[in-house]
């Protein structure tokens, strides 16, 4: 019955079934239920009395990647935190599924609804910032504002985001704290859980932790806020964030670099971390293979050479983006210069280019927070977004395109790398002409278990979500996944809370 209303999908997308949970069917009576408190244009639901086509109702239903196909006829705007509570009160006592939205940028199916009976909650309409306090620092803002639109903010401020990633004119802060996102900045601030002080959260019951304190210190007991940050939406729905961020740096310097290869990665980031000390804020890096998907193979993608690097026959190699951020211009610039200098001396940099102006560092910057664009755009993508040691980067990446040559039979097209040097969270975009299941067969277990033998993470920053939930035993001992259940059931006992996404109940088809 879930699929009834639902497009066929194309081979290899994911159709999302439900689990066998016994959660209820939504009715009519429950969306004349959401229309007594919610404005109509608050409610976009194709059962009646909503009129909603239910193909209006796709962007909600596809993420980012047009991997993941649900089939929710509710998606329900709230604007207030009253609002929410009221949605998931009804929800949690009728028995229906809830699931989460933020801009729905996620990467693993996680904000995704798994069937038509599932009402999403979609916080995009909650954009208020609550407040900000210029002496800490410390910003209150609803989970639906926008992150760009945060940092735009706060740099009239004189202060910054702690975080920082490609979908930030997309993604919300509810949403970066429902995945713990990672990003461009982690390197230099931290994770979230360094950053978030206090939260907002409506549980499953409709109840609300009003926990928005904004005190760096508070050890009165379980830090609970914590356990919402990475909870994917499956504890409760993050209404409103009060999170620490740092002073905006007068002095933003960006180099590219260009490496002959891997060995010299490894050498060069070491003098980073030792000889930029303090201002070092971001250390990416990226292979040819990424370089040739967002600049184009063959002769566009050695213009760009030409243009950044500002000479001809750029060798191919791989790069590194270097960011340095500080308050004295003249000491950070001095400090950089004599590095880079000293790198173009030795064997492991070929040439490198330093921004001039604000325009030079934001197209530097489109080099690398273009790669994860680009490849959607070169084809069907399998993301794969772990944490390895740095050493055994390229060891993972050949293993990876070895298996592609030999077994894809040319499904496979490219095996593009790149990620957070600083953080070793790599990022491993495999591009195909078509979704396809011999293909993810061809992938899945075997990332997880070639992540899993160098002692890694399956899940650096993504999240588990539907791609991964079943396969969290890689990742986590049988113990510390019944904790993770025994958590999951005290919050949600009715498991309304995005099913079937992060810990599965036992029973749910695989025994996580
Ligand atoms: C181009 C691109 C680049 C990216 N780069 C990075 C990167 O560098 N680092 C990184 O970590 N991620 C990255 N991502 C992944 C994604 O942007 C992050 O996971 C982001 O934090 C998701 O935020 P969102 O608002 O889009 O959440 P959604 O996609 O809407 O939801 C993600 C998960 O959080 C839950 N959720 C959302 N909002 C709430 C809420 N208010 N309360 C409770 N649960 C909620 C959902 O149920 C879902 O499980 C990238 C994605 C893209 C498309």
């Amino acid at each position: 019955m879930f699929t009834r209303s639902l497009r066929r999908a194309p081979p290899g997308v994911r159709r999302l079934a439900s689990l066998p949970r016994a959660l209820s069917t939504l009715t009519s009576s429950d969306i004349e239920h959401f229309l007594t408190f919610l404005p109509s244009n608050q409610v976009q639901a194709s059962l009646s009395p909503g009129s909603t086509p239910q193909d209006e109702l796709a962007s909600y239903n596809t993420d980012w990647m047009g991997k993941y196909i649900g089939g929710s006829r509710c998606v329900l705007r709230p604007r207030t935190t009253e609002e929410v509570s009221r949605i998931v009160r009804h929800c949690y006592e009728r028995g229906l599924g809830v699931v989460p939205q933020g801009g729905n940028t996620g990467l693993v199916g996680g904000g995704v609804p798994k069937g038509a009976d599932e009402v999403v909650i979609n916080l995009g309409l909650m954009n208020q910032i609550r407040g900000f306090n210029a002496s800490s620092g410390v910003l209150t803002a609803d989970a639906g504002c926008v992150l760009q639109t945060l940092n735009t903010f706060l740099t009239t401020k004189g202060h910054v985001m702690p975080l920082d990633l490609g979908a930030k004119g997309s993604c919300q802060i509810g949403g970066n704290v429902s995945t713990n996102a990672g990003g461009l900045r982690m390197v230099r601030y931290g994770s979230l859980h360094a950053n978030v002080l206090g939260l907002e959260v409506v549980m499953p019951d409709g109840r609300v932790v009003h926990g928005l304190r904004g005190l760096r210190k508070d050890n009165t007991g379980y830090h609970l806020h914590h356990l919402f940050i990475g909870a994917e939406g499956t504890l409760g729905v993050v209404t409103g964030v009060s999170l620490l961020t740092p002073p905006l740096s007068p002095s933003v310097n960006l180099a590219l670099l260009r490496l002959p290869d891997y060995a010299s990665v490894l050498a060069v980031f070491g003098q980073l971390r030792s000889k930029l000390g303090e201002i070092l804020s971001a250390v990416e890096y990226f292979d040819h293979t990424a370089w040739a998907v967002v600049n184009g193979d063959g002769e566009a993608g050695k213009e760009v050479e030409r243009q950044v690097f500002g000479a001809d026959d750029v060798p191919p190699g791989v790069n590194l983006i270097i960011e340095t951020s500080g308050s004295v211009r003249e000491h950070d610039e001095a400090k950089l210069s004599l590095l880079l200098e000293e790198l173009l001396e030795g064997p492991h940099v070929l040439t490198g280019s330093l921004a001039q102006d604000e325009t030079q560092l934001a197209r530097m910057w489109e080099l690398r927070e273009g790669i994860a664009e680009a490849c959607g755009k070169a084809g069907k993508v399998y993301k794969y977004d772990v944490s390895v040691p740095i050493q055994e980067w390229e060891n993972v990446l050949e293993t990876l395109r070895a298996r592609a040559e030999e077994k894809s039979g040319g499904l496979i097209e490219r095996v593009v790398g790149f990620g957070h040097i600083g953080d070793g969270n790599l990022h491993i975009n495999v591009v195909c002409s078509r979704y396809d299941k011999q293909i993810e067969q061809l992938l899945e277990p075997f990332m997880f278990e070639l992540v899993a033998s160098k002692k890694g993470s399956i899940s650096a920053e993504h999240g588990l979500g539907v791609q991964k939930a079943k396969y969290i035993h890689y990742s986590k001992t049988p113990l510390e996944i019944e904790l993770m259940r025994t958590i999951k059931n005290a919050f949600d006992p009715k498991g309304i809370m995005n099913p079937g996404k992060v810990v599965l109940p036992v029973g749910a088809g695989v025994d996580n």
